[in-house]
Order: structure tokens, then C-alpha cells, then sequence
């Protein structure tokens, strides 16, 4: 059994046994990883990590030939997200990244961009708006307040209370929403692109026309803009603003989620949702927690 050594973001974990962890891992190197932690549930063992989901370690691991599972003998913890634990939407759209991760792609089929897509999905869903520095580290700062607010005590010591709260109805609470949504948007369609599903936006799918109007239907059975002529053929259309369309293609280039403008950053949920459900084969479980019932 050859030895392997990988970056890997923990995503499932399961307890096998009372000393002993299934985990798996959506590593750059090798893709989706199943591995057996022998002792990864003690507190002193060999492993620096207790395989948490979330957390982003260096592995070691002996590669089964059979196809069973894979035997992990060495884990260091390379980085964590703390700062999506002082926020529950985030830390649910963090799980829901997890989720996609480990149903959405196959054993040893890697994707070194999706692997790096997702530490920054993470890496932002914790930030808050308008923060400029890193929100997540190996060693959080000391007082990892945002800059403006830097001075007051509360965040001096590790056991204080969260720098910051979420409320019902409070505007920093829906900016916060809205950004954690883009976030999560910008994610779900590099795991379309990976997956060979990135949506066609430039011309129906049925019949080639260019899209025309202020408002196009969308079909993700379909792939992709279907024209009117096209669209009662796909069932699963959905309509979409010209401002909806413009902001689905700048994601799709590759624009900051942050520029995302509010209404249309809303109006792609569900549709990418949608996608998401269709390609996946099944609605993700996380899904409701990132967007609310009933969407
Ligand atoms: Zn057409």
C-alpha cells in the first residue's frame, strides 16, 4: 500500500468504533477520499485533529488497492474557520459546501480548482461585511474584531461572548444573509462547472437563438436559456430577469460574489437551488438551512 500525502478539507465523519473515526475527505490532490482514523476519536492519539467537519489538514494515508477504505496515519491541522461558529446561517452554508463535496463528486476524481473554490467560500461566509481582514486563520489574532471596532474589550479573551449578534429584522442581519447567499452561489456554480454542468447562458439550448427581452426562462434539465419557442419543451423552466441573467454570468466568469447585487443575488437562489437539486439527483439536505424553507 503506497503512502499519500494530501490537503485535505474534512467533510463526513462518522464514528466507527469508541476509538476510531470514518471520515471522509475532499482532498486537492486525489479528490473525494474514504479513510479509516484507528484511534481518531481519542483524545491522545497520533492524529493532531480530531477530524472536525470543516477542518482543512495535511494527511497521510495508505491507499487501499481493493477499493476499501482507506487507512489514515497521519493528520496536521493546516486551517479552520472559527469564525463560522459565531454565525449559524454561515456555519450551515459552510456544512452545506461539506455536503456537496462529499455527494457531489466521486472517489478519487479529483478537482484542484473546486478544492480551492470551496477553502474560499469558507474563508468568506465567516467574514463580515465590509471586514477587510482574514476571518479565518490557523492562530486567530488576539482580538479579531473588525477594523472600527478594534478597542473594545469584548473580544479580548478567547471566552468572550461573539463580537457581534444576529437578530431578526436587523439590517446587518440581511446584509449578512445576502452575503453568505452570494457566497454560496458563486460556490454552487464552480461545483456545476466541475461537475461538467456550468449552465449554457449565451443562447438556447434547444435552437441556438440568443436570448432577447428583459426577462429569458432558464432550464437546468435543459442546461441552460431556453428561447420561447424552446421552452415548453422543458418543464422545469423558470423565468429570469435580464439583471438575473447578467448577474448569473458574471458568477459563472468568475466575479466577486461581494459585487452580487441584493436583488439579484435573491432571485438566483431558488433557480440555482434548482440546479443544484437536478444535477445532484435529489434536493440537498443543507439546502433548507441555506435558504429557508420552503424555497
Ligand atoms: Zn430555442
Amino acid at each position: 500500500m503506497p503512502a499519500e500525502k494530501a490537503l485535505a478539507l474534512v467533510v463526513r465523519g462518522t464514528d466507527w468504533s469508541e476509538t476510531s473515526r470514518i471520515t471522509t475527505l475532499f482532498t486537492r490532490e486525489f479528490g473525494k477520499v474514504r479513510g479509516l482514523a484507528k484511534g481518531g476519536r481519542r483524545l491522545k492519539s497520533s492524529f493532531e485533529v480530531a477530524f472536525d467537519l470543516l477542518t482543512v489538514c495535511r494527511v497521510v494515508f495508505l491507499r487501499k488497492a481493493s477499493g476499501g477504505l482507506d487507512l489514515l496515519t497521519e493528520a496536521q491541522l493546516a486551517e479552520q474557520f472559527p469564525a463560522l461558529r459565531r454565525d449559524l446561517h454561515a456555519l450551515n452554508a459552510g456544512y452545506y459546501v461539506a455536503e456537496l463535496l462529499a455527494d457531489g463528486t466521486q472517489d478519487y476524481d479529483p478537482h484542484p480548482d473546486l478544492f480551492d473554490a470551496a477553502l474560499g467560500a469558507l474563508r468568506g461566509l465567516g467574514e463580515k461585511a465590509g471586514d477587510p481582514s482574514p476571518g479565518n486563520q490557523k492562530t486567530p489574532p488576539p482580538n479579531p474584531l473588525p477594523r472600527g471596532e478594534r478597542g473594545d474589550q469584548r473580544g479580548g479573551r478567547s471566552s468572550s461572548p461573539p463580537p457581534w449578534r444576529e437578530g431578526p429584522g436587523e439590517g446587518s442581519s440581511r446584509a449578512s444573509r445576502g452575503r453568505v447567499l452570494a457566497a454560496v452561489s458563486a460556490f454552487e456554480l464552480v461545483w456545476l462547472k466541475e461537475l461538467g454542468y456550468s449552465p449554457r447562458l449565451d443562447e438556447c439550448t434547444g435552437c441556438g437563438a440568443a436570448p432577447v427581452g428583459d426577462r429569458v426562462f432558464v432550464s437546468p434539465a435543459a442546461g441552460g436559456v431556453v428561447c420561447p419557442a424552446c421552452g415548453p419543451a422543458a418543464l422545469d423552466r423558470r423565468p429570469l430577469s435580464a439583471a438575473g441573467l447578467n448577474a448569473l454570468r458574471g458568477l459563472v466568469a468568475g466575479a466577486d460574489p461581494g459585487s452580487l447585487p441584493a436583488a439579484a443575488g435573491a432571485e438566483l437562489r431558488p433557480l440555482l437551488g434548482l440546479w443544484v437539486s437536478t444535477v445532484l439527483g435529489r434536493r440537498p439536505r443543507l439546502l433548507g438551512y441555506v435558504d429557508g424553507p420552503g424555497r
